[in-house]
């Protein structure tokens, strides 16, 4: 995976490089257009900026580069998520997805597209391997899931999924196409929130659909133009730097985070700690709620917020989301902070609890 990740990150990190004329910016233009000459018979490539953008382009080029596959870029990663169910499913069908997963994709499915007779079932992502597929068009996955931080098998999944003529997705934000690869496991498609690490800096929301499957890829293409989701290229812009020092954050973030949880496993003031081997997202459980938010508040190297990824580590209670975790339950997002300084800073907030 390492070497093969090096080749992808030289290729993404290389993807303009390559069609560079003398004079031209290494940073992609900002292209702010709502429109391109266009005279005569519509046959360029660039007619009206709700279809395509020169600067969500050069993002798509730099993500597909370490997907290993085409992709479509979205204002967000819930513009994704919608693409990706709009290409998939059809009026009758039913949608698998985690009960212990991203919540607004429920929130998508159960208040919208129930509207439209499309229905699903929501389980804990630990007992995937264990459920009949066959009622389901879409097994939409995620792992480790969010908050929960539980896995599933992709591969097998995906295998099981095919079997019956269904598709897999996979939403993929808690571990980027550098530490997990889901179409290469067999999913149909990847989503991804570049909200989080892959545009790493909490300054532009973002997201992407992934697919080596040329059919869904056309309808993704389409639902985009027709749904105007097109992301601002700003955004793209900003998505484009941060992605570029990818490894080098997450090499930073998973590091602290390993050595965190090494270091407090077993602490007195946790009642558990959930680490998955992999990423820079630890799930730490406190007796009470009180003590969860003492903790997030009081230490002076977390930033109180909601998302994750970002190079300030950050940490929130996920159940006052309504996510089905215990009220003390705190998702801690490692940062790329020096570690010895925050991982010190992190030891006396809990020792003072
Ligand atoms: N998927 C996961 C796993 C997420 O955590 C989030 C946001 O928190 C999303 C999707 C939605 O992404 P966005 O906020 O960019 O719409």
């Amino acid at each position: 995976m390492e070497n093969e990740n090096a080749k992808r990150i030289m290729s993404m990190l290389h993807a303009r490089s390559g069609s560079l004329e003398n004079g031209e910016s290494i940073s992609p233009p900002i292209v702010t257009t709502a429109k391109y000459a266009l005279a005569g018979t519509p046959d360029t490539p660039y007619t009206y900026g709700r279809d395509i953008n020169p600067t969500v382009e050069a993002a798509e080029a730099a993500i597909s580069a370490l997907e290993e596959a085409p992709v479509v870029a979205f204002p967000s990663g819930m513009a994704a998520i919608t693409a990706a169910l709009m290409a998939c499913v059809k009026a009758g069908d039913r949608v698998l997805v985690p009960s212990d997963g991203y919540y607004v994709t429920r929130v998508m499915l159960e208040e919208i597209l129930a509207g439209h007779d499309i229905h699903f079932d929501a389980i804990p992502t630990k007992t995937f391997a264990n459920v009949d597929l066959s009622p389901y068009a879409v097994v939409w996955c995620e792992t480790p899931s969010n908050p929960g931080l539980d896995l599933c098998s992709i591969r097998s999944i995906a295998e099981s999924a095919q079997a019956i003529g269904a598709k897999t997705i996979v939403d993929n934000t808690t571990l980027t196409p550098l530490l997990q690869r889901p179409l290469d496991l067999g999913a149909d498609m990847v989503v991804s929130s570049d909200t989080k690490a892959m545009s790493g800096h909490s300054d532009c929301l973002f997201g992407h659909v992934a697919t080596r499957d040329q059919t869904l890829l056309a309808k993704v293409i389409k639902w985009r133009k027709v749904s105007g989701s097109i992301a601002d290229p700003f955004a793209a812009f900003l998505l484009h730097r941060g992605l570029m020092t990818l490894e080098l954050r997450l090499e930073r973030m998973c590091a602290s985070a390993t050595a965190l949880v090494d270091r407090i496993e077993g602490h007195a003031a946790l009642e558990t700690i959930k680490y998955p081997g992999i990423g820079f997202v630890v799930g730490l459980t406190f007796a009470t709620e009180a003590k969860a938010e003492t903790f997030i508040n009081d230490c002076p190297a977390i930033f109180a917020s909601t998302s994750f990824g970002g190079i300030h580590t950050s940490a929130e209670r996920r159940a006052r989301w309504g996510d089905d975790v215990p009220a003390g339950f705190v998702r801690l997002s490692v940062g790329c902070e020096p570690t010895a300084e925050l991982l010190r800073a992190i030891e006396a907030s809990l020792a003072a609890l």
